[in-house]
Protein backbone atom coordinates (compact mmCIF):
# COMPACT_ATOMS: atom_id res chain seq x y z
CA UNK A 1 0.00 0.00 0.00
CA UNK A 2 1.35 3.50 -0.75
CA UNK A 3 2.45 5.31 2.37
CA UNK A 4 0.87 8.60 3.49
CA UNK A 5 2.84 10.24 5.77
CA UNK A 6 1.27 11.03 9.64
CA UNK A 7 1.67 14.54 9.24
CA UNK A 8 -0.76 14.09 6.23
CA UNK A 9 -3.51 12.25 7.94
CA UNK A 10 -3.72 14.23 10.91
CA UNK A 11 -3.85 17.20 9.14
CA UNK A 12 -6.97 15.70 6.79
CA UNK A 13 -8.44 14.55 10.09
CA UNK A 14 -8.18 17.88 11.64
CA UNK A 15 -9.85 19.45 8.34
CA UNK A 16 -12.49 16.98 8.28
CA UNK A 17 -15.87 17.51 9.79
CA UNK A 18 -16.52 13.75 11.31
CA UNK A 19 -20.26 14.86 12.40
CA UNK A 20 -20.59 16.34 8.80
CA UNK A 21 -19.25 13.08 6.99
CA UNK A 22 -21.30 10.81 9.68
CA UNK A 23 -24.17 12.43 9.60
CA UNK A 24 -24.73 12.70 5.63
CA UNK A 25 -25.20 8.65 6.08
CA UNK A 26 -26.90 8.36 9.16
CA UNK A 27 -29.20 10.59 11.02
CA UNK A 28 -27.84 12.40 14.14
CA UNK A 29 -29.00 14.02 17.04
CA UNK A 30 -27.15 16.42 18.90
CA UNK A 31 -26.45 15.23 22.60
CA UNK A 32 -24.51 18.03 24.74
CA UNK A 33 -21.06 18.12 23.54
CA UNK A 34 -21.66 14.90 21.09
CA UNK A 35 -23.61 13.22 18.41
CA UNK A 36 -25.59 10.48 18.85
CA UNK A 37 -27.61 7.73 16.36
CA UNK A 38 -28.44 3.80 16.16
CA UNK A 39 -25.32 2.13 15.49
CA UNK A 40 -24.98 1.77 11.98
CA UNK A 41 -22.79 -1.39 12.48
CA UNK A 42 -25.14 -3.50 14.20
CA UNK A 43 -28.76 -3.59 14.91
CA UNK A 44 -30.39 -2.01 18.06
CA UNK A 45 -33.35 -0.22 19.19
CA UNK A 46 -32.14 2.52 21.25
CA UNK A 47 -29.00 4.70 20.33
CA UNK A 48 -25.71 4.08 21.35
CA UNK A 49 -23.20 5.10 18.42
CA UNK A 50 -21.83 8.27 19.31
CA UNK A 51 -19.84 10.84 17.15
CA UNK A 52 -17.70 13.52 19.02
CA UNK A 53 -16.19 16.87 16.90
CA UNK A 54 -13.94 17.69 19.70
CA UNK A 55 -12.68 13.83 19.80
CA UNK A 56 -12.48 13.23 15.97
CA UNK A 57 -14.16 9.63 16.21
CA UNK A 58 -17.06 7.75 16.66
CA UNK A 59 -17.56 4.99 19.38
CA UNK A 60 -20.37 2.43 19.55
CA UNK A 61 -20.70 1.11 23.45
CA UNK A 62 -23.17 -1.61 21.65
CA UNK A 63 -20.70 -3.35 19.42
CA UNK A 64 -17.55 -1.66 20.02
CA UNK A 65 -17.17 -0.11 16.64
CA UNK A 66 -14.81 3.15 16.74
CA UNK A 67 -12.29 4.68 14.41
CA UNK A 68 -11.72 8.20 12.74
CA UNK A 69 -13.52 9.60 9.71
CA UNK A 70 -11.53 7.78 7.28
CA UNK A 71 -12.16 4.18 9.28
CA UNK A 72 -16.04 5.57 9.10
CA UNK A 73 -16.18 5.69 5.05
CA UNK A 74 -13.95 2.37 5.02
CA UNK A 75 -16.43 0.68 7.01
CA UNK A 76 -19.66 1.97 6.08
CA UNK A 77 -19.14 3.07 2.51
CA UNK A 78 -16.58 -0.88 2.06
CA UNK A 79 -13.80 1.94 0.57
CA UNK A 80 -10.12 1.21 0.52
CA UNK A 81 -8.09 2.87 2.36
CA UNK A 82 -7.09 5.68 -0.36
CA UNK A 83 -10.08 5.65 -1.69
CA UNK A 84 -11.48 7.11 1.56
CA UNK A 85 -8.73 9.37 2.16
CA UNK A 86 -8.93 10.61 -0.95
CA UNK A 87 -13.20 11.24 -0.55
CA UNK A 88 -12.16 13.23 2.56
CA UNK A 89 -9.47 15.06 0.73
CA UNK A 90 -11.70 15.99 -1.89
CA UNK A 91 -14.22 17.32 0.88
CA UNK A 92 -11.79 19.29 2.59
CA UNK A 93 -9.78 20.65 -0.54
CA UNK A 94 -6.18 19.39 0.20
CA UNK A 95 -4.14 17.40 -2.28
CA UNK A 96 -2.99 14.28 -1.69
CA UNK A 97 0.76 13.65 -1.89
CA UNK A 98 1.65 13.45 -5.74
CA UNK A 99 4.22 10.70 -4.96
CA UNK A 100 1.55 8.52 -3.41
CA UNK A 101 -0.75 9.41 -6.23
CA UNK A 102 2.20 8.61 -8.66
CA UNK A 103 2.83 4.99 -6.89
CA UNK A 104 -0.84 4.02 -7.39
CA UNK A 105 -0.20 4.44 -11.00
CA UNK A 106 2.85 2.56 -11.03
CA UNK A 107 2.94 1.78 -14.90
CA UNK A 108 4.25 -1.63 -13.96
CA UNK A 109 1.62 -2.75 -11.54
CA UNK A 110 -1.08 -0.90 -14.30
CA UNK A 111 0.58 -3.45 -17.10
CA UNK A 112 0.04 -6.12 -14.81
CA UNK A 113 -3.29 -5.42 -14.29
CA UNK A 114 -3.75 -5.09 -17.76
CA UNK A 115 -2.51 -8.13 -18.78
CA UNK A 116 -5.01 -10.18 -16.33
CA UNK A 117 -7.48 -8.26 -17.78
CA UNK A 118 -6.70 -9.54 -21.37
CA UNK A 119 -6.36 -13.15 -19.59
CA UNK A 120 -9.49 -12.89 -18.12
CA UNK A 121 -11.41 -11.81 -21.85
CA UNK A 122 -9.39 -14.40 -23.52
CA UNK A 123 -10.97 -17.01 -21.38
CA UNK A 124 -14.14 -16.14 -21.55
CA UNK A 125 -14.31 -15.75 -25.21
CA UNK A 126 -12.70 -19.56 -25.01
CA UNK A 127 -15.68 -21.10 -23.45
CA UNK A 128 -17.38 -21.13 -26.66
CA UNK A 129 -21.02 -23.30 -26.37
CA UNK A 130 -20.97 -27.10 -27.29
CA UNK A 131 -17.63 -27.39 -25.81
CA UNK A 132 -17.00 -29.98 -23.04
CA UNK A 133 -16.11 -26.94 -20.79
CA UNK A 134 -19.59 -25.63 -21.80
CA UNK A 135 -20.75 -28.93 -20.88
CA UNK A 136 -19.34 -29.12 -18.02
CA UNK A 137 -20.74 -25.95 -16.53
CA UNK A 138 -24.45 -26.85 -17.99
CA UNK A 139 -24.05 -30.38 -16.25
CA UNK A 140 -23.40 -28.04 -12.85
CA UNK A 141 -26.34 -25.60 -13.67
CA UNK A 142 -24.79 -22.61 -14.25
CA UNK A 143 -26.28 -20.13 -17.07
CA UNK A 144 -24.54 -17.53 -18.95
CA UNK A 145 -25.79 -15.34 -16.44
CA UNK A 146 -23.73 -16.45 -13.38
CA UNK A 147 -20.78 -17.45 -15.69
CA UNK A 148 -21.01 -13.55 -16.61
CA UNK A 149 -20.88 -12.09 -13.16
CA UNK A 150 -18.28 -14.53 -12.08
CA UNK A 151 -16.10 -13.71 -15.19
CA UNK A 152 -15.98 -18.17 -15.87
CA UNK A 153 -13.94 -18.99 -18.99
CA UNK A 154 -11.70 -21.73 -20.19
CA UNK A 155 -8.01 -22.12 -20.52
CA UNK A 156 -7.79 -24.28 -24.03
CA UNK A 157 -5.08 -27.41 -23.93
CA UNK A 158 -1.73 -27.59 -25.19
CA UNK A 159 0.62 -25.36 -24.25
CA UNK A 160 0.99 -22.19 -25.79
CA UNK A 161 -2.82 -20.92 -26.17
CA UNK A 162 -2.15 -17.84 -23.86
CA UNK A 163 0.93 -17.20 -24.42
CA UNK A 164 0.92 -17.10 -28.22
CA UNK A 165 -2.34 -15.41 -27.73
CA UNK A 166 -0.74 -12.24 -25.31
CA UNK A 167 2.53 -12.90 -25.35
CA UNK A 168 3.13 -10.53 -29.07
CA UNK A 169 6.92 -9.50 -27.54
CA UNK A 170 9.72 -10.53 -24.30
CA UNK A 171 8.35 -7.49 -22.50
CA UNK A 172 4.65 -9.18 -22.70
CA UNK A 173 5.96 -12.27 -22.09
CA UNK A 174 7.90 -11.21 -18.90
CA UNK A 175 4.54 -9.34 -17.78
CA UNK A 176 2.35 -12.95 -18.44
CA UNK A 177 5.54 -14.23 -15.81
CA UNK A 178 5.61 -12.05 -13.46
CA UNK A 179 1.65 -12.45 -13.40
CA UNK A 180 1.82 -15.86 -13.16
CA UNK A 181 0.61 -17.21 -15.86
CA UNK A 182 3.16 -18.68 -17.33
CA UNK A 183 5.26 -21.73 -15.85
CA UNK A 184 8.96 -22.31 -16.76
CA UNK A 185 10.61 -26.47 -16.94
CA UNK A 186 13.55 -27.64 -16.06
CA UNK A 187 15.41 -26.36 -19.71
CA UNK A 188 14.22 -22.58 -19.26
CA UNK A 189 11.16 -23.20 -21.85
CA UNK A 190 8.09 -21.23 -20.75
CA UNK A 191 4.62 -22.18 -21.23
CA UNK A 192 0.93 -21.51 -20.31
CA UNK A 193 0.29 -22.44 -16.58
CA UNK A 194 -3.29 -23.06 -16.45
CA UNK A 195 -4.52 -25.92 -19.64
CA UNK A 196 -7.26 -27.82 -20.46
CA UNK A 197 -9.47 -26.10 -17.15
CA UNK A 198 -12.31 -24.34 -16.20
CA UNK A 199 -11.22 -20.84 -15.32
CA UNK A 200 -12.24 -18.74 -12.82
CA UNK A 201 -10.85 -15.08 -12.60
CA UNK A 202 -9.96 -13.70 -8.57
CA UNK A 203 -10.80 -10.63 -8.76
CA UNK A 204 -9.47 -7.91 -5.84
CA UNK A 205 -11.71 -5.79 -3.67
CA UNK A 206 -12.33 -3.38 -6.23
CA UNK A 207 -13.22 -5.75 -9.06
CA UNK A 208 -9.74 -5.66 -10.84
CA UNK A 209 -8.34 -9.18 -11.76
CA UNK A 210 -5.51 -10.41 -9.72
CA UNK A 211 -4.99 -13.87 -10.31
CA UNK A 212 -6.87 -17.47 -11.42
CA UNK A 213 -8.25 -20.21 -9.99
CA UNK A 214 -8.46 -23.43 -12.57
CA UNK A 215 -10.53 -26.42 -12.06
CA UNK A 216 -9.92 -29.61 -14.11
CA UNK A 217 -12.93 -31.19 -16.19
CA UNK A 218 -11.87 -34.70 -16.38
CA UNK A 219 -12.47 -36.06 -12.71
CA UNK A 220 -9.18 -38.26 -12.94
CA UNK A 221 -6.92 -34.65 -13.93
CA UNK A 222 -4.63 -33.17 -10.87
CA UNK A 223 -4.27 -31.84 -9.65
CA UNK A 224 -8.42 -30.55 -8.92
CA UNK A 225 -7.99 -26.59 -8.39
CA UNK A 226 -4.68 -25.29 -9.33
CA UNK A 227 -4.17 -20.97 -8.23
CA UNK A 228 -1.72 -18.34 -8.97
CA UNK A 229 1.43 -18.33 -7.47
CA UNK A 230 1.73 -15.42 -5.16
CA UNK A 231 2.67 -12.15 -6.99
CA UNK A 232 3.05 -8.74 -5.95
CA UNK A 233 -0.68 -8.16 -7.13
CA UNK A 234 -1.58 -11.50 -5.14
CA UNK A 235 -1.43 -13.02 -1.40
CA UNK A 236 -3.64 -15.50 -1.70
CA UNK A 237 -3.74 -15.46 2.08
CA UNK A 238 -5.22 -12.23 2.32
CA UNK A 239 -8.12 -12.85 -0.65
CA UNK A 240 -11.56 -13.74 -0.26
CA UNK A 241 -12.75 -15.71 -4.06
CA UNK A 242 -16.28 -14.07 -4.49
CA UNK A 243 -15.93 -11.19 -1.99
CA UNK A 244 -15.93 -8.37 -4.82
CA UNK A 245 -19.52 -10.26 -6.02
CA UNK A 246 -20.76 -10.44 -2.86
CA UNK A 247 -20.58 -6.72 -2.43
CA UNK A 248 -21.69 -5.99 -5.70
CA UNK A 249 -25.06 -7.88 -4.76
CA UNK A 250 -26.05 -7.09 -1.65
CA UNK A 251 -26.22 -3.44 0.18
CA UNK A 252 -25.80 -4.91 3.49
CA UNK A 253 -24.18 -8.11 4.16
CA UNK A 254 -25.93 -10.08 7.13
CA UNK A 255 -23.52 -12.76 6.61
CA UNK A 256 -20.57 -14.44 4.80
CA UNK A 257 -21.04 -18.11 4.25
CA UNK A 258 -17.31 -19.08 4.06
CA UNK A 259 -16.85 -22.24 1.56
CA UNK A 260 -14.15 -24.28 0.42
CA UNK A 261 -14.35 -23.71 -3.53
CA UNK A 262 -14.93 -21.35 -6.38
CA UNK A 263 -17.54 -24.34 -7.42
CA UNK A 264 -18.88 -24.03 -4.55
CA UNK A 265 -19.51 -20.05 -4.51
CA UNK A 266 -20.47 -20.07 -7.49
CA UNK A 267 -23.02 -22.61 -7.46
CA UNK A 268 -24.88 -21.06 -4.22
CA UNK A 269 -25.01 -17.51 -5.71
CA UNK A 270 -27.06 -19.77 -8.68
CA UNK A 271 -29.68 -20.64 -6.12
CA UNK A 272 -29.78 -17.22 -4.89
CA UNK A 273 -27.22 -17.37 -1.52
CA UNK A 274 -25.39 -14.48 -2.69
CA UNK A 275 -22.80 -14.05 1.01
CA UNK A 276 -20.86 -17.29 -0.44
CA UNK A 277 -16.72 -16.73 -0.26
CA UNK A 278 -13.91 -18.87 -0.38
CA UNK A 279 -10.65 -19.04 1.13
CA UNK A 280 -8.29 -19.76 -1.82
CA UNK A 281 -6.42 -23.20 -1.02
CA UNK A 282 -5.40 -22.19 2.09
CA UNK A 283 -6.67 -22.10 5.73
CA UNK A 284 -8.42 -19.81 7.39
CA UNK A 285 -5.95 -16.74 7.92
CA UNK A 286 -5.69 -13.73 10.60
CA UNK A 287 -6.55 -11.76 7.62
CA UNK A 288 -9.39 -13.10 6.17
CA UNK A 289 -10.78 -13.80 9.80
CA UNK A 290 -10.42 -9.13 10.22
CA UNK A 291 -11.80 -8.99 6.82
CA UNK A 292 -15.00 -11.45 6.84
CA UNK A 293 -15.85 -9.53 10.28
CA UNK A 294 -14.87 -6.19 8.26
CA UNK A 295 -17.76 -6.89 5.72
CA UNK A 296 -20.05 -8.91 7.53
CA UNK A 297 -21.11 -9.13 11.44
CA UNK A 298 -21.95 -12.73 11.24
CA UNK A 299 -19.40 -15.40 9.71
CA UNK A 300 -20.27 -18.64 8.79
CA UNK A 301 -17.51 -21.55 8.04
CA UNK A 302 -18.55 -24.57 6.26
CA UNK A 303 -15.95 -27.64 6.58
CA UNK A 304 -16.06 -31.14 5.33
CA UNK A 305 -17.41 -33.23 8.20
CA UNK A 306 -14.08 -35.50 8.08
CA UNK A 307 -11.13 -35.30 10.50
CA UNK A 308 -9.50 -32.40 8.30
CA UNK A 309 -12.72 -30.80 7.91
CA UNK A 310 -12.35 -30.79 11.52
CA UNK A 311 -8.62 -29.30 11.71
CA UNK A 312 -9.01 -26.49 9.06
CA UNK A 313 -12.37 -25.73 11.24
CA UNK A 314 -10.23 -25.14 14.73
CA UNK A 315 -7.61 -23.16 12.61
CA UNK A 316 -10.30 -21.09 11.42
CA UNK A 317 -11.53 -20.84 15.35
CA UNK A 318 -7.82 -19.72 16.39
CA UNK A 319 -7.73 -17.08 13.66
CA UNK A 320 -11.65 -15.46 14.48
CA UNK A 321 -10.78 -15.79 18.50
CA UNK A 322 -9.42 -12.79 18.90
CA UNK A 323 -11.55 -10.86 16.57
CA UNK A 324 -14.65 -11.97 18.11
CA UNK A 325 -15.75 -8.48 19.50
CA UNK A 326 -19.49 -7.66 20.42
CA UNK A 327 -22.08 -8.19 17.97
CA UNK A 328 -19.89 -10.42 15.87
CA UNK A 329 -20.55 -13.79 15.54
CA UNK A 330 -19.10 -17.18 14.07
CA UNK A 331 -21.27 -20.33 13.27
CA UNK A 332 -19.45 -23.48 12.09
CA UNK A 333 -21.00 -26.15 9.84
CA UNK A 334 -20.30 -29.55 9.40
CA UNK A 335 -21.34 -31.29 6.07
CA UNK A 336 -21.94 -35.11 5.40
CA UNK A 337 -19.31 -37.25 4.24
CA UNK A 338 -18.64 -36.87 0.15
CA UNK A 339 -21.14 -33.64 0.10
CA UNK A 340 -19.98 -29.71 -0.05
CA UNK A 341 -22.19 -26.69 -0.74
CA UNK A 342 -22.13 -27.62 -4.59
CA UNK A 343 -23.89 -30.50 -4.11
CA UNK A 344 -26.22 -29.81 -1.58
CA UNK A 345 -27.57 -26.57 -2.90
CA UNK A 346 -28.17 -28.88 -6.03
CA UNK A 347 -29.70 -31.72 -4.49
CA UNK A 348 -31.39 -29.83 -1.65
CA UNK A 349 -32.22 -26.47 -3.18
CA UNK A 350 -31.31 -23.01 -1.23
CA UNK A 351 -34.39 -23.86 1.70
CA UNK A 352 -31.98 -26.82 2.18
CA UNK A 353 -28.73 -25.74 2.26
CA UNK A 354 -30.51 -22.75 4.79
CA UNK A 355 -32.06 -25.09 7.03
CA UNK A 356 -28.40 -26.73 7.16
CA UNK A 357 -27.14 -23.34 8.18
CA UNK A 358 -29.51 -22.80 10.88
CA UNK A 359 -28.51 -25.76 12.52
CA UNK A 360 -24.81 -25.01 12.55
CA UNK A 361 -22.48 -25.04 15.74
CA UNK A 362 -22.06 -21.49 17.39
CA UNK A 363 -18.46 -20.78 18.38
CA UNK A 364 -19.30 -20.93 21.79
CA UNK A 365 -20.18 -24.92 21.40
CA UNK A 366 -17.55 -25.86 18.90
CA UNK A 367 -14.81 -24.41 20.73
CA UNK A 368 -16.07 -26.33 24.04
CA UNK A 369 -16.32 -29.16 22.32
CA UNK A 370 -13.63 -28.99 20.19
CA UNK A 371 -11.63 -28.96 23.94
CA UNK A 372 -13.38 -31.88 25.21
CA UNK A 373 -12.37 -33.92 22.45
CA UNK A 374 -9.73 -36.97 22.88
CA UNK A 375 -11.47 -38.16 25.97
CA UNK A 376 -11.44 -35.20 28.43
CA UNK A 377 -13.81 -36.64 31.21
CA UNK A 378 -15.57 -33.87 32.62
CA UNK A 379 -17.00 -36.26 35.27
CA UNK A 380 -13.60 -36.40 37.12
CA UNK A 381 -11.94 -33.36 38.56
CA UNK A 382 -9.07 -34.08 36.49
CA UNK A 383 -10.78 -33.86 33.34
CA UNK A 384 -12.56 -30.42 34.53
CA UNK A 385 -8.91 -29.14 35.45
CA UNK A 386 -7.31 -30.09 32.11
CA UNK A 387 -10.49 -28.40 30.09
CA UNK A 388 -9.62 -25.59 32.10
CA UNK A 389 -6.25 -25.66 31.37
CA UNK A 390 -6.58 -25.53 27.78
CA UNK A 391 -9.21 -22.70 27.33
CA UNK A 392 -7.24 -20.87 29.25
CA UNK A 393 -5.02 -19.34 26.24
CA UNK A 394 -7.75 -19.69 24.05
CA UNK A 395 -10.42 -17.41 26.84
CA UNK A 396 -7.34 -14.99 26.53
CA UNK A 397 -7.83 -13.98 22.50
CA UNK A 398 -11.10 -12.62 23.24
CA UNK A 399 -11.39 -8.92 23.31
CA UNK A 400 -12.94 -7.57 26.18
CA UNK A 401 -16.86 -7.53 26.33
CA UNK A 402 -20.04 -9.31 26.74
CA UNK A 403 -18.97 -12.39 24.43
CA UNK A 404 -16.09 -13.37 26.28
CA UNK A 405 -17.91 -12.89 29.86
CA UNK A 406 -20.11 -15.41 28.72
CA UNK A 407 -17.23 -17.79 27.93
CA UNK A 408 -15.97 -17.31 30.82
CA UNK A 409 -19.20 -18.37 32.86
CA UNK A 410 -19.48 -21.09 30.70
CA UNK A 411 -16.12 -22.29 31.61
CA UNK A 412 -16.87 -22.20 34.72
CA UNK A 413 -20.57 -23.63 34.95
CA UNK A 414 -18.00 -27.00 32.93
CA UNK A 415 -14.89 -27.01 34.81
CA UNK A 416 -15.96 -24.67 38.48
CA UNK A 417 -12.75 -22.90 37.35
CA UNK A 418 -12.26 -19.35 36.21
CA UNK A 419 -9.40 -19.14 33.08
CA UNK A 420 -8.91 -15.39 33.78
CA UNK A 421 -6.81 -14.99 37.09
CA UNK A 422 -7.92 -11.20 36.91
CA UNK A 423 -10.31 -9.38 35.84
CA UNK A 424 -8.66 -6.81 33.03
CA UNK A 425 -7.12 -3.99 33.95
CA UNK A 426 -9.16 -1.69 32.43
CA UNK A 427 -13.06 -2.29 31.94
CA UNK A 428 -15.62 0.29 32.07
CA UNK A 429 -18.89 -1.54 31.40
CA UNK A 430 -21.07 -0.01 28.46
CA UNK A 431 -23.98 1.75 30.84
CA UNK A 432 -21.75 3.16 33.07
CA UNK A 433 -18.64 4.47 30.93
CA UNK A 434 -20.84 7.32 29.92
CA UNK A 435 -20.86 8.68 33.65
CA UNK A 436 -17.62 7.47 34.70
CA UNK A 437 -16.03 9.50 37.00
CA UNK A 438 -11.96 10.57 36.08
CA UNK A 439 -11.20 13.55 38.73
CA UNK A 440 -10.85 12.56 42.04
CA UNK A 441 -10.04 9.08 41.80
CA UNK A 442 -7.87 7.14 44.16
CA UNK A 443 -4.20 6.89 43.85
CA UNK A 444 -3.37 3.85 42.28
CA UNK A 445 -5.94 4.87 39.07
CA UNK A 446 -3.34 8.41 38.33
CA UNK A 447 -1.68 6.97 35.65
CA UNK A 448 -5.39 5.75 34.45
CA UNK A 449 -6.40 9.12 34.79
CA UNK A 450 -3.70 10.67 32.56
CA UNK A 451 -4.06 8.19 30.24
CA UNK A 452 -7.76 9.35 29.66
CA UNK A 453 -7.04 12.93 29.48
CA UNK A 454 -4.49 12.59 27.21
CA UNK A 455 -6.22 10.25 24.73
CA UNK A 456 -9.43 12.70 24.70
CA UNK A 457 -7.06 16.08 24.69
CA UNK A 458 -3.64 14.93 22.89
CA UNK A 459 -2.54 18.64 23.14
CA UNK A 460 -2.23 18.30 26.82
CA UNK A 461 0.92 16.44 26.12
CA UNK A 462 2.62 19.82 24.75
CA UNK A 463 2.28 21.93 27.78
CA UNK A 464 4.65 18.94 29.61
CA UNK A 465 8.63 19.76 30.03
CA UNK A 466 10.82 17.48 29.60
CA UNK A 467 12.89 15.78 31.21
CA UNK A 468 9.80 14.00 31.61
CA UNK A 469 10.71 12.27 35.18
CA UNK A 470 7.39 9.70 35.05
CA UNK A 471 8.51 7.60 32.88
CA UNK A 472 11.06 5.85 35.15
CA UNK A 473 8.11 4.96 37.33
CA UNK A 474 7.73 1.38 37.64
CA UNK A 475 3.85 1.27 37.85
CA UNK A 476 1.58 -0.36 35.09
CA UNK A 477 0.20 2.05 32.08
CA UNK A 478 3.58 4.11 32.47
CA UNK A 479 5.00 2.74 29.08
CA UNK A 480 1.33 3.70 27.74
CA UNK A 481 1.88 7.32 28.95
CA UNK A 482 4.98 7.68 27.97
CA UNK A 483 4.16 6.14 24.53
CA UNK A 484 1.26 8.08 24.09
CA UNK A 485 3.35 11.43 25.02
CA UNK A 486 5.99 10.69 22.60
CA UNK A 487 3.10 10.18 19.96
CA UNK A 488 1.61 13.46 21.02
CA UNK A 489 5.18 15.08 20.33
CA UNK A 490 6.21 13.95 17.54
CA UNK A 491 2.37 14.56 15.57
CA UNK A 492 1.25 17.78 17.52
CA UNK A 493 -1.97 17.82 15.72
CA UNK A 494 -2.89 14.51 16.08
CA UNK A 495 -6.29 14.13 17.30
CA UNK A 496 -8.36 10.93 19.40
CA UNK A 497 -9.15 8.97 16.48
CA UNK A 498 -5.77 9.01 14.91
CA UNK A 499 -3.94 7.94 18.21
CA UNK A 500 -6.46 5.08 18.59
CA UNK A 501 -5.75 3.97 15.15
CA UNK A 502 -1.93 4.08 16.08
CA UNK A 503 -3.04 1.24 18.73
CA UNK A 504 -4.96 -0.57 16.52
CA UNK A 505 -4.51 -4.35 16.61
CA UNK A 506 -2.65 -4.42 19.47
CA UNK A 507 -4.01 -5.70 22.99
CA UNK A 508 -4.15 -2.22 25.21
CA UNK A 509 -6.38 -1.14 21.94
CA UNK A 510 -9.78 -2.20 23.40
CA UNK A 511 -9.30 -0.60 26.62
CA UNK A 512 -7.92 2.76 25.18
CA UNK A 513 -11.12 3.01 23.11
CA UNK A 514 -12.95 2.54 26.05
CA UNK A 515 -11.33 4.73 27.69
CA UNK A 516 -11.26 7.58 25.11
CA UNK A 517 -15.40 7.41 24.82
CA UNK A 518 -15.51 8.21 28.73
CA UNK A 519 -17.79 11.45 28.78
CA UNK A 520 -15.46 13.57 30.94
CA UNK A 521 -17.19 16.03 33.26
CA UNK A 522 -15.97 19.80 33.35
CA UNK A 523 -14.22 21.57 31.06
CA UNK A 524 -11.24 22.45 29.05
CA UNK A 525 -9.27 24.55 32.02
CA UNK A 526 -10.19 22.00 34.65
CA UNK A 527 -8.66 19.06 32.09
CA UNK A 528 -5.51 20.78 31.96
CA UNK A 529 -5.37 21.30 35.88
CA UNK A 530 -6.38 17.35 35.97
CA UNK A 531 -3.73 16.52 33.67
CA UNK A 532 -0.65 18.71 34.81
CA UNK A 533 -1.49 17.75 38.54
CA UNK A 534 -1.35 13.96 37.97
CA UNK A 535 1.83 14.23 36.04
CA UNK A 536 3.33 16.35 38.98
CA UNK A 537 2.14 13.46 40.93
CA UNK A 538 3.46 11.09 39.34
CA UNK A 539 6.66 12.93 38.97
CA UNK A 540 7.05 13.22 43.30
CA UNK A 541 6.32 9.42 43.11
CA UNK A 542 8.96 8.69 40.84
CA UNK A 543 11.28 11.06 43.06
CA UNK A 544 10.37 9.34 46.14
CA UNK A 545 10.73 5.85 44.40
CA UNK A 546 14.46 6.78 43.51
CA UNK A 547 14.68 8.23 47.17
CA UNK A 548 13.61 4.41 48.76
CA UNK A 549 16.12 2.89 46.79
CA UNK A 550 18.67 4.87 47.89
CA UNK A 551 17.70 4.44 51.30
CA UNK A 552 18.00 1.04 50.81
CA UNK A 553 21.14 0.81 49.49
CA UNK A 554 22.29 2.98 52.32
CA UNK A 555 21.27 0.15 54.70
CA UNK A 556 22.84 -2.98 52.60
CA UNK A 557 25.93 -1.47 51.72
CA UNK A 558 26.20 2.00 51.71
CA UNK A 559 26.22 5.02 49.36
CA UNK A 560 29.20 6.30 47.58
CA UNK A 561 29.51 9.90 46.96
CA UNK A 562 27.67 9.96 44.25
CA UNK A 563 24.91 8.41 45.74
CA UNK A 564 25.10 10.69 48.43
CA UNK A 565 25.37 13.96 46.57
CA UNK A 566 22.15 12.31 44.19
CA UNK A 567 20.16 11.61 47.17
CA UNK A 568 20.90 14.88 49.03
CA UNK A 569 19.26 16.49 46.02
CA UNK A 570 16.33 14.46 45.54
CA UNK A 571 15.40 15.11 49.00
CA UNK A 572 15.92 18.72 48.49
CA UNK A 573 13.41 18.80 45.36
CA UNK A 574 11.32 16.65 47.32
CA UNK A 575 11.16 19.31 50.38
CA UNK A 576 10.76 21.93 47.77
CA UNK A 577 7.97 20.53 46.02
CA UNK A 578 6.15 19.51 48.95
CA UNK A 579 6.35 23.07 49.95
CA UNK A 580 5.74 24.80 46.58
ZN1 LIG B 1 -22.73 -0.72 17.15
Amino acid sequence: MARLSDAFIDDLLARTDIVEVIGARVPLKRQGREYSARCPFHDERSPSFTVSPTKQFYHCFGCGAHGTAISFLMNFDRLEFLDAVDELARRAGIEVPRETRQHNENPDTRDMFGVLDEAARFYRAALVPGTEADDYLSRRGLDGAIREQFGIGYAPGGFSALKDALGSDPRRVSLLERTGMLSKNDRGHVYDKFRDRVMFPIHDRRGRVIAFGGRVLKPEDSPKYLNSPETPLFHKGRELYGLWQVRQANQKIARLVVVEGYMDVVALFQHGISQAVATLGTATTPDHAELLFRNAPDVYFCFDGDAAGRRAAARAMESVLPRMKDGRQAFFLFLPDGEDPDTIVRNEGAPGFEARLAQATPLSQFLFDHLAEDGINLATLDGKARLAERAKPMLAQLPDGAFADLMQQRLTELTGVGARSAPPEVHVPAARARRAPAGNAPKRSLVRSAITLLLQKPQLALELQPPYRFVALRQPGIDLLTELVAIVSARPDIGTGAVLAHFEGRQEADALHKLAAIDLPGDEAGWAREFSDAIAQLDRQTLQQRVDELLAKQREEGLDATDKAELRELLQARGARAGG
